[in-house]
């Protein structure tokens, strides 16, 4: 690539909101320009790396025998309705009209619309395993885009979804996905940990999240030095020792419950309307986390529509409010006994004067019924949660934690047969009969891993790119070409040579001075770079020098192509 012919556009300054390092180098490289908030155009050059990225996941994703589709992004308001998500995705999801007045949603996440495919298409256990995966755009709409590309509204991901006879057989195609995922991270050269994460809300079997190790990342993890537990925060703060708690009110009945998990299982079981089961869910406000106890057949949106300046948590929860986890009726959060020195908030006030709502019971497979709502909801600090701090021990016992910031990159979850069962995607077994399908699926964000890279790639001068994700491995950069036609033929013979070694080279032409040539290519971040002047041209030498090194070298053209090869 010639640049004097491609569109190199990098700047000195940029927007105060863009806060951390990558955002901020991404501008300054010309990488990307906001449209919209969270909305981004890709430049030519920001293009670059992020297909290098996709390719890396494409490969990885049909060694492991997944085959690529393509699903469409506007999806009907009908399928989500099948699956109860249209109410319950909240306020992340796009809802559009078209011209007749039909609903669809701008998809940001495709488990409807590929259990819809599966349904017609997959008939027969012979069929099965198979795990489709796409790459392509998402929306959803943040309550907080921020950090350019990382926290978009519009962005990249690669997902897939594999369908299953037997749940052994979506263990094992689990196990190949988390393989997969690790040789990815690895090929693009990022230093990442995967951890547990919660299965809450959706109620599958196992799940793990990628993160990619960096101070700016929003997730916290948690690993242990002694044994393999690692985890991110909410589960491990979730699944940690209990702090001492008050004993439930007398008037609350403990009931085993055993595999009844989420609003829907205990309304079920007890036979109580879903307004009549207590959740809760933390929220991120302004000064931290809060716990949130509300009744189950509140819309994680509809929080924010609450009047919370009316409510005792308002310095807490004024301004925007990020609901950051859900936990159904998870044990560890939930109810009259989970949050010892809580101050009650009434989310919903009609609600206060009623009791004998069921709680999740602090342990699995049990639950208290006859929770009182005004005596039993209750708010608070994260500072007064069960806290997991460095030096805890690990959950299993095992070990000792440390605690580290992460930006999730990737995530892997066994569904199980929620999908398949909601909209009846079933295959005939050996025997004729209908089953219905397991299922997992796999999110890599492929958008987010470019700013994910630069966190964890970068000096004072710019980005520092792993080779497999650089726009170019290489850069010639000429100094005065138009004055000294010696050195424009050695740049132009070495720029053929690489090329023709089929190494990705862009040649500098662009005729600037080699101040800010130079400053371009290092803010650009290209890996290797090799200087053609006049001195250099006398002596027969270029002068080479790789971005994450400090000194240059002066080197003849074998020891040049000599590196590529
Ligand atoms: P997060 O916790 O960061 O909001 P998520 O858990 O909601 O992410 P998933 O539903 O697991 O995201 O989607 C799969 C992957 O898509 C994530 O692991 C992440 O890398 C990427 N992703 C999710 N939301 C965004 C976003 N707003 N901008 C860029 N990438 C995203
Ligand atoms: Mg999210
Ligand atoms: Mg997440
Ligand atoms: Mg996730």
């Amino acid at each position: 690539m010639r640049l004097s012919q491609f569109h190199i556009a990098t700047v000195k300054e940029v927007p105060a909101d863009a806060e951390i390092v990558s955002h901020r180098l991404m501008l300054r490289a010309g990488m990307i320009r906001k449209l919209a908030a969270g909305i981004y155009t890709w430049t030519p050059l920001g293009l670059r790396v992020l297909r290098r990225v996709e390719r890396v996941v494409r490969e990885e994703m049909d060694r492991a025998g997944a085959i690529e589709m393509l699903m469409p992004s506007i999806q009907p308001k009908e399928l989500w309705e099948e699956t109860g998500r249209w109410q319950k995705f909240g306020g992340q999801l796009l809802k559009i009209r078209d011209r007749k007045d039909g609903e669809f949603c701008y998809g940001p996440t495709h488990e409807e619309v590929v259990t819809d495919f599966a349904r017609n298409e997959l008939k027969s256990y012979r069929q099965l395993p198979v795990n489709f995966y796409q790459i392509q755009t998402k929306f959803r709409d943040e309550i907080r885009p921020r950090f350019g590309v990382m926290r978009a509204r519009e962005f990249l991901m690669k997902d897939a979804y594999s369908f299953h006879l037997t749940a052994e057989c979506m263990d094992r195609t689990y196990r190949v996905m988390y393989d997969a995922y690790a040789r990815i991270f690895t090929r693009l050269g990022l230093k990442f940990r995967a951890v547990q994460a919660d299965t809450g809300a959706i109620g599958g079997n196992a799940s793990h999240e990628f993160h990619v190790l960096a101070d700016s990342g929003e997730d916290a993890i948690a690993f242990a030095s002694g044994s393999d537990y690692a985890a991110n925060v909410e589960l491990a703060e979730a699944l940690a020792p209990a702090a001492p708690r008050p004993a439930p009110a007398a008037a609350l009945e403990r009931v085993p419950t055993p595999g009844v998990r989420t609003v829907e299982d205990v309304s079920a079981h007890f036979g109580i309307p879903a307004q009549r089961v207590l959740k809760t869910i933390l929220v991120r406000g302004r000064e931290g986390l809060v716990a949130l106890c509300l009744r189950g057949d509140h819309e994680l949106n509809e929080i924010k529509a609450a009047k919370l300046p009316e409510l005792p948590g308002e310095s807490v929860l004024a301004g925007e409010a990020e609901i950051v986890a859900a936990t159904g009726t998870r044990p560890g959060f939930i109810g009259p006994v989970g949050l010892p020195e809580a101050i009650p908030v009434i989310v919903d006030r009609s609600a206060a004067a009623l009791a004998d709502f069921v709680c999740g019971g602090n342990a699995d497979d049990t639950h208290y019924r006859g929770a009182n709502w005004e005596r039993d909801a209750r708010v608070t600090r994260v500072a007064d949660l069960r806290k997991v701090v460095e030096g805890d021990p690990s959950p299993d016992g095992r070990g000792t934690l440390s605690i580290a910031r992460g930006i999730e990159v990737g995530h892997v979850f066994q569904l199980g047969q929620k999908y398949a069962e909601a909209m009846g995607a079933s295959v005939l077994d050996e025997q004729g009969k209908a089953r219905v399908m397991y299922m997992g699926c796999y999110g890599i964000g492929v958008s987010r891993i470019v700013a994910a890279a630069i966190e964890q790639n970068h000096d004072d001068a710019g980005i520092v790119w792993p080779e497999a994700m650089a726009p170019w491995r290489a850069a010639i950069c000429v100094i005065n070409p138009k004055n000294d036609a010696k050195v424009a033929e050695a740049a132009e013979g070495l720029y053929r040579d690489l090329l023709a070694r089929g190494v990705d080279v862009a040649l500098d032409d662009r005729g600037l001075r080699p101040g800010a040539m130079f400053a371009d290519i290092e803010l650009i971040g290209i890996p290797h770079r090799v200087v053609v002047s006049e001195r250099g041209v006398a002596a027969g030498t270029f002068e080479y020098r790789r971005r994450d090194e400090s000194e240059s070298r002066a080197l003849d053209r074998a020891a040049v192509l000599a590196l590529f090869e």
